[in-house]
Order: C-alpha cells, then structure tokens, then sequence
C-alpha cells in the first residue's frame, strides 16, 4: 500500500485549497446568514439558492474542479478512489464546497448509481444534467413507519401493471428534496415479495413533478432544515411511471444499494475528516488567543492531552479511510465491506469528538452560531445514523469476522 499523494492529486488538491481560500471561505459568512433568514421549515417552498453558489460553481467548473468523485476520466475528472479521498478531505472543511465542486451528497451517490446501473436514455435523461450541476436528486429509501436500517422492512410499494409501475408509500429524511433545483427521485420499493429476501425490492426513477407526489414538510435536524437542500417527508400515492424508468430490474435494487453506499460512504467519511481538522484548528487557535487563570486556554487543565488525543484520532481514521478506499480499487466495494463499514462508524465518531471538544474549548462561543461548530456537530450526529447506524455497521463488521470461525459454533447462527 502506498499513500504517497499522486502528482494528479497534489495538482487537484493545491487547486482546491486556493480555490477555497479565495471564493469560498469569504462568502461563508454571508451565505449563511442569508440562508438564516429564510430558514424556516414552512416557507421552503420559497428556499432560494444565493446566486454567489451559481456563479461558484460556473467559476470552479471552468478550473476543472468538477465532478472529481467520479473515476471516469471522461464524465469526472479520472481519480481513484484513493486519490480522491484527500480531495474529498479538503472539500470537507466547508459546509458549501462540496456543492461547488458538484461533489455533494445525495447527488453523488445517486449519480455513481446512474452511472453503474442506468440505462444509455436514463443516463442521457438524468445523468447529464446532474453531471452539469444543472439539477439535484434525492433519494427515497427511508420509511417512517418501519425500521429502516433493516432494509427489508421496506413497505412503499412498486406494482407493476403493463407498460407502467405503480409507486405507493411514505417516505422521509430524503435529504435534498426541498431544494429549489431538486427534478428528480430515485425511490426504492418492494416490487417482489415472492422472491427472497434480497431479491424483493426495486429502484425507480421518479420525476418530483409526478402527480400523486406529495413533500409533506422538511424534517428539522437539531432545529436545522439544511436549506437549500432540506430532509423531505415525501409521499408517493399511485404514482405512474414507465417501466423503463426502473433502474436495471424489479428486484434488483439491494444489489443497487449495495454499490450506492459504498464509495458514498467513503466520501462522508473523508469529508468529515476535513471537518474534524478545521474543527481541531478553531480550537486550537481559540486556545492560543484567549487566556484564564492567567494563561493561555491550551495549557490549561488537560487541554494539550486532549489535542494530542484528538490528533491521533483524526490521522488514525484518516489511515483507515485511506486503506478503505484503496480497497475499493483493488477489489470494488462489495469485498471492501468490512472496510467501509470500519469507517463509516470510525470518522463520524472521531468528528463527534473532535467537535465536542473544540465546542467545550469556546465555551459559549462554541454552541452560539458564530463560529460554524454547532454545524459541524449537528452533521457528526446525523452522520452516526445516516447511511446506516453505527450498530448495523458494527454488526456487519462482527458477521464478516465470526463468519471466519463459523465452524467452531456450538449451536445454531443467529445471523
Ligand atoms: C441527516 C440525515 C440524512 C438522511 N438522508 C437520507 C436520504 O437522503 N435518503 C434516505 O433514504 N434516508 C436518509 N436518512 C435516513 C437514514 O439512512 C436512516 O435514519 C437510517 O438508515 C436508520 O433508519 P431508521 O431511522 O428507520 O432507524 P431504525 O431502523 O429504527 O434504527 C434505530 C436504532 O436502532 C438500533 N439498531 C438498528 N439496527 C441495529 C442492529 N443491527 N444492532 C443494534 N442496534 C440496532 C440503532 O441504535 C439504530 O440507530 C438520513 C438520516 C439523517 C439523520
């Protein structure tokens, strides 16, 4: 394994940094305080993107800073995983630089699916413009009423009937429905409960402007609608689309979801190291300029320890996602699931503490809004729980290691 930086990503990456530092980190502020006034759940019909994020992401296309997650050298801009993953790192230290760099969540994941496992017309319909950053997408898997990280819960309905399906059920947490660009849905359904468990259910795509969708609200998380994009409640009630909007086949779509998450879990998790590094530095610089007990906050109580503590937490995931995303490819994500599982409960976890400590260092700075840490949290929180909860990442990582013993067991598997 060799982590040496590639001559394409150091190019990328140094891009990225100055790119950054000159168009992004001075518009933050401002962005975000205009997003606060109109920050409210009800009124997301009227959330507006701030024009500086067009112009960005017109600006940042032009440099070739474009749809760097995607390995195609035509369609993206031909990285491996591995060399990605420090572009993704560095996107991470801000909230909005992914999606000027067209290398956000949930449209990367939905256009890596696109891209695998769509038709040439549903590339051409969908694909093209997500690529071009012209529209956003969400994605619908997600049930209030059942348990969703067992993914065979799943009740919404596809119902085949001639040349058409029929999707019925609820939805919720579809992250990037409330966005003004949002065009379109993939929606995941159990299409067929004859087959076995892993074989029941399909994906769908589904222009948001069908009727017989209704975005019910956008879910606060932690008394945040992360507009522009939102978390949407959508209901789907004898929506009609063609049978050749479902992705590959009826039935195929565990198979889908499977190749979805990987890389896109991977990506979180780099990014989220890029949050925890631009937490760490906020707290160390606080602990630098502000003093108490008549000395600089940092060599107060255990304080340095704690950095210490935190650097090595961060540079140990940051190893580990390098490792899973080599993995990756080397052996595609479907042999890299321990991996990847590895990670995705690894970094949100060293995120959460790294935030935690950099809040507790600020002291009431930290939990007000003028400083970006209560976001940062907020998304180490979430991150615990989307995409699959820490307990089923773990519990997938414990089959796959027990699995190795499996003829040592004395009674019958639970698994
Ligand atoms: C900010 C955010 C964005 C999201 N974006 C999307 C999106 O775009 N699209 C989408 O479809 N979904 C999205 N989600 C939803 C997310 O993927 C689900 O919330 C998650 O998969 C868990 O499903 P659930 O909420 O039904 O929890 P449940 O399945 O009810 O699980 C609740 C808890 O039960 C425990 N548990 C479950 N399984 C096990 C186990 N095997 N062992 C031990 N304990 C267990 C865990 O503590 C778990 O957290 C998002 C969620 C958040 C918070």
């Amino acid at each position: 394994m060799d982590f040496t930086l590639s001559a394409k990503t150091e190019d990328h990456l140094e891009r990225i940094k100055r790119f950054v530092e000159a168009h992004i980190d001075p518009i933050e502020e401002g962005y975000f305080r205009a997003l606060l006034a109109q920050n409210h759940g009800e009124r997301w019909r009227s959330w507006k993107v701030p024009p500086v994020i067009e112009e960005l992401k017109r600006k940042a296309r032009a440099e070739g800073l474009w749809n760097l997650f995607l390995p195609d050298a035509k369609l993206g801009a031909g990285l491996t995983t591995l060399e990605y993953a420090p572009l993704a790192e560095q996107m991470g230290r801000s909230l909005i630089a992914p999606e000027i760099f067209n290398c956000s969540a949930p449209d990367t994941g939905n256009m890596e699916l696109l891209y695998h496992f769509g038709s040439p017309e549903q590339k051409e319909r969908w694909l093209k413009p997500l690529l071009a950053g012209e529209i956003r997408s969400a994605f619908c898997m997600t049930e209030p009423d059942v348990a969703s990280s067992d993914a065979t819960n799943l009740q919404a309905t596809i119902r085949l009937e001639g040349n058409e399906v029929v999707l019925n059920g609820k939805k919720w947490w579809c992250t990037g429905a409330g966005h003004p660009h949002a065009k379109l849905a993939i929606f995941m359904g159990l299409s067929n409960p004859e087959n076995d468990r892993h074989r029941q259910h399909g994906m769908v795509l589904v222009p948001l402007d069908t009727p017989g969708i209704a975005i019910k609200r956008m879910l606060p998380a932690f008394g945040e609608y992360d507009e522009p994009s939102g978390h949407g409640e959508v209901w789907f009630e004898n929506v009609r689309v063609p049978r050749s909007n479902v992705i590959r086949d009826l039935g195929d779509g565990f198979m889908i979801a499977q190749g979805r998450l990987g890389p896109g879990r991977i990506h979180h998790c780099m990014r989220a190291l890029g949050a925890a590094e631009r937490a760490l530095e906020l707290m160390i610089k606080r602990g630098l300029s502000r003093a108490a007990f008549g000395k600089p906050l940092v060599n107060l109580g255990g304080n340095r320890e704690r950095i210490a503590d935190l650097r090595i937490a961060i540079d140990q995931a940051r190893l580990l996602t390098l490792y899973a995303a080599w993995k990756i490819d080397k052996v595609g994500a479907l042999a890299a699931m321990t991996e990847i599982s590895a990670i995705k409960v690894a970094a949100p976890n060293v995120l959460e503490q790294v935030v935690s400590e950099a809040i507790q260092l600020h002291g009431g700075a930290g939990i007000s809004q003028d400083v970006p840490l209560t976001a940062l949290y907020a998304m180490a929180r979430a991150l615990r729980i989307a995409d699959g909860p820490d307990a089923v990442h773990r519990g997938l990582i414990a089959r796959i290691e027990i699995g190795k013993y499996k003829h040592l067991a004395a009674g019958p598997r639970d698994e």
